[in-house]
């Protein structure tokens, strides 16, 4: 006889079955999958056209930095290579980085230029692919003018990747901006 429900009973249990959907369908609702944004399409830090020899090796720190270099470089111009916020002008003195700037690119993206001679951006501004940040220097723990730069996702460095195209992993090829110019 304890089995048999009142209509009582078989109400209150539709109602918690009701309750219970509900509260599920709105969870699902409130808490949706956060799908991964997009990479924003990252272009080589320098003007149009210029042609940069591009070094990756498996010893760098961190692993999938590129280093840049062409002839005479010092104090050539470095551009953003994705529209973005400035979030980091630093300089480190004669250790690591030196002189660097980060780019705050969104969806967790961040690009970072280091061993920079001098600056051309300031923490917050706005800046596109047109936009000079610094220039390139020798700075931090640097020896010879180089440019270095990375590209990281939530703080880790990412496999560089120029308009989609992935970088060279691990040589050295040249690299040279023609999209958007
Ligand atoms: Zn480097």
């Amino acid at each position: 006889m304890s089995n048999i429900m009142t209509v009582e009973d078989r109400m209150r249990s539709r109602l918690t079955s009701f309750l219970s959907v509900a509260l599920l369908a709105t969870a699902a609702f409130l808490v949706p999958a956060s799908p991964a944004a997009a990479a924003p399409s990252f272009r080589t830090p320098f003007p149009c056209h210029q042609t940069w020899s591009g070094e990756t090796r498996t010893t760098h720190s961190p692993q999938y930095a590129i280093d840049f270099n062409r002839a005479d470089d010092h104090g050539d111009p470095v551009k953003a290579s994705a529209p973005g916020t400035v979030d980091v002008v630093a300089n480190l003195g004669d250790t690591s980085y030196g002189r660097y700037v980060r780019i705050n690119h969104g969806g967790g993206y961040t690009t970072y230029y280091a061993h920079l001679s001098g600056f051309n951006v300031s923490v917050g501004q706005s800046v596109g692919y047109a936009t000079t940040i610094g220039y390139v220097g020798n700075s931090g723990g640097s020896s010879g003018s180089h440019l270095h730069y990375e590209q990281r996702l939530n703080g880790s460095d990412i496999m560089v990747r120029f308009s989609g195209n992935l970088a060279l992993y691990f040589g050295t090829q040249n690299y040279t901006r023609t999209a958007g110019c």
